[in-house]
């Protein structure tokens, strides 16, 4: 047997692609999406076995397929990671007129019978009462009427909700006496430290209108929102992949509520420094929100918002949840980063429609809602589902292909998702294939459940 040229590309090619898939499907191992892994191993070591019997055996036409081979291979990878986008001519979102917090579904749910609130609301919206009531008479999250009760979970995840709850008592507070401050230093200080604090991302925006709830719509129900402050910092925390992907299983809400915790903890922390400085701001968490998060959040740079209505971050995709500091301390602010691609993705991807056992999610492409292009899930029957199953379900979290943990593999995939319209659908066909189009929940390691 006598090796030419050729025979060693094409073994030096076989060698690589069974290296790299079985790396590949070692993290998918350790990731615990066996499916992937096994996957991932058995193409590998074929297309090894392939190459490999190619360069060892002869046979008529062996020299043409060998060249056909190392010739398209290349070319193949040069035309998928060449840096090529199909423009997209939508435009930043920015809301014509503020969000209302009464209009959103916790706000609506949470309004008692026979109570002002609920007969004023009513009154201004009375095509929603029929629905709202009989939403109230289900069991509700947390229940324990509910389907996917769970007496540990459910009572677990109540006393992590009442440690935000107390934390509701100091987002504001009274500034100390002003001290010099220098913008580029505190604003370095700040991000350094809320990342320390155990945040994903930060970044700052100024605060705009558009930002702001007109009104509240929990404890100070109908009440104007006015915060006069100049700027937000927007950060986000990391949601346990294992949790999320029990979803929508109980796990997933004690995850939700840990992540709300831990994100208003960093928030306090940042609004007290702040105030601590002597300059006025407050934290807005978990049923204290002044601020619509993902809009900050976005106008902050810290990701765009897809399909599902969520904040779509580079990192994590979804799977974060948010917190702001608002303030008027100067700060330097990020610059907005516009990124088609994840619009662009969205638009042909549609795993979390495929996904939603309530059909909240849409097929459709953008929309044009009140004078802005962008999606919206139907929140009634998002909130439906979960007042039946008593959790905050996370199901199109968890299937969303940017939900991937943040390493090497799926960073290569993100990155050329980000610069080619090509590899995003080989992507989205390759994430199909190993995870599945509507991925099962799988049951948490650290729950059982
Ligand atoms: S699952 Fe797909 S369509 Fe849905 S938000 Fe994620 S990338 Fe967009
Ligand atoms: S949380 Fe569940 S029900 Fe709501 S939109 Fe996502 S998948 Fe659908």
């Amino acid at each position: 047997m006598k090796l030419i040229l050729t025979d060693y590309i094409i073994l030096s090619i076989g060698i690589s692609v069974l290296i790299s898939f079985i790396y590949f499907s070692i993290i998918s191992y350790k990731e615990k999406e066996k499916n992937a892994s096994a996957k991932l191993a058995i193409i590998g070591i074929a297309i090894f076995l392939l190459l490999f019997s190619l360069a060892i055996y002869n046979f008529k036409f062996k020299e043409i397929i060998s060249l056909t081979i190392i010739t398209i291979l290349p070319i193949s990878l040069i035309i998928l990671l060449f840096p090529f986008r199909k423009k997209h001519n939508i435009k930043r979102i920015i809301p014509k007129k503020q969000i209302d917090e009464r209009d959103i579904m916790f706000s609506r749910y949470n309004l008692k019978e026979d109570t002002e609130e609920y007969n004023n609301y009513y009154l201004e919206n009375p095509e929603l009462k029929d629905f709202d009531d009989y939403l109230r008479k289900k069991p509700g999250l947390l229940s324990d009427k509910s389907s996917l009760y769970n007496k540990h979970i459910f009572n677990a995840t109540k006393a992590s909700f009442s440690v935000s709850q107390h934390l509701k008592s100091i987002v504001k507070g009274k500034a100390k006496q002003k001290k010099e401050i220098n913008k580029e230093e505190t604003t370095k200080f700040i991000k350094a430290w809320v990342k320390h604090l155990g945040a994903v991302s930060v970044g700052i925006t100024e605060l705009k209108n558009y930002h702001l709830y007109s009104h509240h719509g929990r404890e100070l129900h109908g009440k104007k929102v006015i915060n006069k402050d100049k700027y937000a910092i927007a950060f986000t925390v990391e949601m346990d992949k294992d949790l999320i992907d029990s979803s929508p299983n109980a796990p997933t809400i004690l995850e939700s509520a840990k992540k709300y915790v831990d994100a208003a903890v960093i928030a306090v922390q940042l609004a007290e420094y702040i105030r601590n400085l002597g300059y006025n701001a407050s934290a807005h968490i978990d049923e204290s929100y002044e601020v619509v998060c993902p809009l900050v959040a976005r106008d902050a740079g810290l990701g765009e918002i897809g399909r599902m209505g969520l904040l779509m971050t580079p990192e994590l995709g979804p799977r974060v949840r948010i917190a702001v500091v608002t303030t008027e301390l100067e700060l330097i602010t990020d610059s907005i980063k516009y990124e088609p691609s994840v619009i662009n993705f969205c638009t042909i991807c549609k795993k979390c429609a495929d996904s939603c056992p309530s059909n909240a999610i849409s097929f459709n492409k953008q929309e044009n809602i009140d004078g802005v292009i962008r999606w919206q899930i139907n929140q009634e029957k998002c909130f439906e589902f979960w007042t039946q199953t008593g959790t905050d379900c996370g199901r199109c979290i968890s299937v969303c292909p940017y939900s991937h943990p943040n390493n090497l593999m799926h960073n290569v995939v993100r990155s050329g998702i980000k610069n080619s319209t090509l590899f995003s659908l080989l992507a989205l066909k390759m994430d199909d294939y190993f995870y599945g189009r509507k991925p099962k929940s799988k049951v948490s390691e650290k729950f059982g459940v």
